[in-house]
């Protein structure tokens, strides 16, 4: 069938109002759940082939995170269904007023490739238990965990409900020719412009989930051993690859050298060699050459190893980096972690300040003046204050970013309000009609509505 056929079935089946019921959206989130755990192997294999994604790293940051979620969405979607009651202002008396969260209707969801088991089905999962129809395009540069989500999700479920689309550059712009009533995108901010002007033509709604250069401050009033510990992971998960890694530090001068010292401990101790269990490889060739040209042989204090057969970089950290350097220009999503020094505090807000606003911020300190600061200060999608990446961990938290980071948010209730219209609903006693709005206007109404109103 084609494309346009199916997203056409899809819309058809909507207008049905199957989708509206709780009951339909539970069983069919139950029935996801039962499929991804079967499958959980496959899952496994499927992303080991493509960059060598071990067991343990997918299970943590892919299979568990999506099973929270619909376990998070199956005992919360009757309530975030119920319309909300809110109060009714004396203007529109005798009156009760409430909120109906409504499903938006047939989605788009283009997913990224990094980690393209939680990026792809976490926002079908907020999408359906809104209670909407569903097309998910994943990406095609992680072709077997594309492959695999699309067997296992196609021969599920019917493709007028949800249905995953293989495909690249090419099968997304038709995509994109098609309206739909809401598209969901994760990637680039390049490609996310792109969405987004498609998705203008339509006028239809986007969240758009995009990169940028998230930064992370060490103060010389950090606890420098957790700081190193939790960078070092967060930076060299996924082999770097990771939209909210940190994906450079501003280190205060004066403790530059220990906390050097300590990343170098961390990276060892966590042994990143290559082939090893704890260490992914580069997605591919092209981003292999990419991010081996971003790496200045004359500024590396550790690593810069590569071996271009096995797609492996090594951890690898370069110091007296500034702004005009090369690896400061773009989005890193590789191995490589830039240092940067300052002297005052304020200062390194303001370098940051200066740049576009990161999808996420992190500051290691035990300073609450510095912490102020910097929350206050700063605009980030989201962060941490002496951790990374872990808020996207807490479903109670929004993910999204802000400017060129990103537009919208998800997670928890905040997906489900993604994939919601807010409908607002005044309901009227047919009794207790006051005259006063209606003509003919007089002075004397004049002066009771200015009163009034
Ligand atoms: P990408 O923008 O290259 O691709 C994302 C999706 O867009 C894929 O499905 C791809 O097929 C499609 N696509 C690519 N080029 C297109 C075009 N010209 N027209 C239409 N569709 C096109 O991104 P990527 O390489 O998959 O991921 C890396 C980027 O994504 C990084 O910038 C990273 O920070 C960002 N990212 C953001 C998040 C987030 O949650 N905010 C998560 C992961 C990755």
């Amino acid at each position: 069938m084609e494309i346009q056929e199916i997203v056409s079935n899809q819309k058809k089946f909507f207008k049905t109002q199957q989708t509206k019921n709780t009951t339909f959206r539970k069983m069919n989130l139950e029935k996801l759940k039962d499929l991804i755990i079967k499958n959980e192997n496959l899952l496994y294999e499927a992303i080991a082939k493509d960059f060598g994604k071990s067991k343990f790293d997918t299970f943590t940051t892919e299979i568990s995170f999506v099973i929270n979620d619909i376990n998070y969405y199956l005992k919360n979607l009757t309530s975030l269904s119920r319309p909300k009651k809110v109060s009714t202002n004396l203007v529109n008396q005798i009156g009760k007023s409430r909120i109906h969260s409504e499903p938006l209707g047939n989605i788009l969801v283009i997913g990224a490739w990094n980690y393209p088991y939680q990026l792809s089905l976490s926002p079908i999962i907020a999408a359906l238990a809104a209670g909407n129809c569903c097309i998910l395009k994943p990406s095609e540069i992680a072709e077997n965990t594309m492959k695999i989500m699309s067997k296992i999700i196609n021969e599920n479920f019917p493709s007028e409900y949800l249905y995953v689309y293989e495909g690249g550059i090419d099968e997304t712009t038709e995509l994109l020719k098609l309206k739909f009533d809401k598209i969901f995108f994760t990637g680039s901010t390049k490609v996310g412009k792109i969405v987004y002007k498609a998705a203008a033509e339509h006028l239809t709604p986007v969240t758009l989930e995009l990169g940028g250069k998230s930064p992370a401050i060490i103060s010389k009033e950090a606890n420098l051993e957790i700081a190193a510990k939790r960078i070092v992971w967060g930076k060299f998960l996924n082999a770097g690859q990771t939209c909210v890694a940190p994906d450079y530090i501003l280190v205060e001068k004066s403790v530059q050298e220990p906390f050097l010292q300590l990343l170098e401990k961390y990276i060892g101790k966590f042994n990143y060699q290559a082939d090893s269990e704890n260490y992914t490889k580069i997605i591919n060739q092209k981003n292999f050459e990419r991010l081996i040209k971003l790496i200045d042989k004359d500024k590396i204090y550790l690593g810069g190893n590569s071996n271009e057969e096995k797609l492996y970089i090594e951890p690898t950290i370069l110091t007296n980096i500034n702004w005009d350097d090369e690896v400061m220009q773009e989005e890193i999503f590789g191995p490589i972690l830039p240092v940067l020094s300052f002297t005052d505090f304020n200062l390194a807000l303001n370098e940051v300040l200066e740049h576009e606003k990161p999808l996420a911020a992190y500051l290691f300190t035990n300073n609450s003046e510095e912490k102020e600061k910097f929350m206050n200060t700063l605009s980030f999608g989201g962060g941490c204050i002496n951790d990374v990446i872990m808020h996207l961990g807490n479903e109670n938290l929004p993910f999204g970013g802000v400017g060129s980071s990103g537009i919208g948010n998800y997670h928890g209730k905040f997906g489900f309000e993604t994939f919601s219209h807010q409908k607002a609903i005044l309901e009227k006693a047919t009794w207790g009609e006051p005259n006063i709005k209606y003509p003919p206007y007089s002075d004397k109404k004049f002066s009771w509505i200015r009163r009034f109103l």
